[in-house]
């Protein structure tokens, strides 16, 4: 096999081979990551120019009543810090986002039982009624059918559910026996089904992650065809069993962020907080790999080190949805600009 050749046709064709995947992912070197950098920016600019959409995230609730192994606040985790937002708080914090020109809001937290039916779309529809030009993007975990239903009638738009590895035996590692890569593909079917634009994604170098589930990842997210993708490194937090494990590198994410946009051309690809928080620039250097959204934190300061899903998490500084005026700069100093837009999937 050679590297270039496979390049070449994930930019001509958008797709690859399980084996050309393990290939160019085990394989890479300086090299061809320079290749697929330029190939895949030239992509992302082709289809959405050198505009940057934000997403202003308001973490509604550190509450969860999984386990997931890798996560700072799965139900073990005693030494989490706990809280929940009450409508008038996520309201508040979708008012300061549309002043500071925020046009999506996404609503993510653990999946907490408070928050029933009939709150979340309560939540949802005084959203709607007072922000009709933004988005709703929710990310709120594994839901039944008529629930993720009754949220989008409510007003929702997109939902973000990571698929978190397309390996049955791997996700089997991550997760507790309750939870299975089935039923998470179903809640994905239902979302697509329903109407939402769906984002997927997963952690890169999670533990017992192989390069064959990497591509596995990258054919999955190809027959899937959402219209979102999030990808980070795994960053261990001090709590959880896998307190020990290495994280993910930047290296890699950036190498595999080039092959999700040439794969999936006009997809919506975040620099993800993750990245900016193992690499000072790495929203900087994810946008130059072909990323085009990025995810600032609007969520109320006294709560943003509560949300606290891996050692370190960035919250503040450019980060921070206040800083807008600096993340503008940062941008523009590497030839994009951010824009005030919904930013939808262009189909
Ligand atoms: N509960 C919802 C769900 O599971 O989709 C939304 C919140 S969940 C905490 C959001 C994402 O955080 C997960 O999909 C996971 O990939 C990511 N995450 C959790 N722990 C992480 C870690 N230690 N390192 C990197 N990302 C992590």
């Amino acid at each position: 096999m050679d590297a270039d050749k496979i390049i070449d046709k994930l930019y001509e064709s958008c797709g690859a081979s399980l084996e050309e995947l393990e290939f160019l992912i085990d394989g890479r070197n300086e090299e061809t990551a320079q290749k697929l950098f330029a190939l895949a920016r030239s992509r992302a600019l082709e289809h959405y120019g050198n505009k940057i959409y934000v997403r202003g995230l308001v973490e509604i609730s550190s509450f969860c009543k999984n386990d997931c192994l890798y996560c700072g606040i799965r139900r073990s985790n005693v030494n989490a810090q706990r809280y929940r937002l009450t409508k008038d708080e996520i309201l508040e914090c979708c008012r300061e986002g549309w002043a500071l020109g925020f046009r999506t809001f996404v609503l993510q937290g653990g999946e907490d039982a408070y928050y029933t039916d009939d709150i979340m779309t309560g939540i949802i529809a005084a959203i709607r009624a007072s922000y009709p030009d933004c988005a709703i993007t929710l990310s709120l975990g594994e839901k039944s059918r008529e629930t993720y239903q009754r949220y989008y009638d409510a007003g929702a738009n997109r939902y973000l559910l990571r698929h978190e590895t397309a390996t049955p035996e791997h996700y089997a590692k991550l997760h507790p026996k309750e939870l299975s890569l089935a039923n998470r593909m179903e809640c994905l079917q239902n979302l697509k089904e329903i109407g939402y634009q769906v984002g997927c994604g997963f952690m890169v170098g999670s533990p017992y992650q192989t390069t064959a589930d990497l591509a596995r990842d990258l054919l999955f997210i190809k027959s899937f065809a959402p219209q979102m993708v999030g990808i980070g490194p795994f960053i261990p937090h001090h709590d959880t069993p896998f307190a020990h494990e290495p994280a993910g590198t930047a290296e890699l994410t950036l190498f595999l962020l080039t092959i999700v946009r040439l794969m999936n051309p006009k997809v919506l690809l975040p620099a993800t907080t993750a990245l900016g928080t193992i690499e000072g620039d790495g929203r900087e250097r994810g946008i130059l790999a072909g990323c085009n959204v990025v995810m600032p934190n609007l969520s109320p300061q006294s709560v943003r080190k509560k949300y606290m899903l891996y050692d370190n998490k960035l919250s503040s500084g450019e980060e921070a949805a206040e800083a807008r005026a600096a993340l503008e700069r940062r941008v523009e100093a590497i030839g994009y600009r951010v824009v005030t837009d919904r930013g939808d999937y262009k189909g």
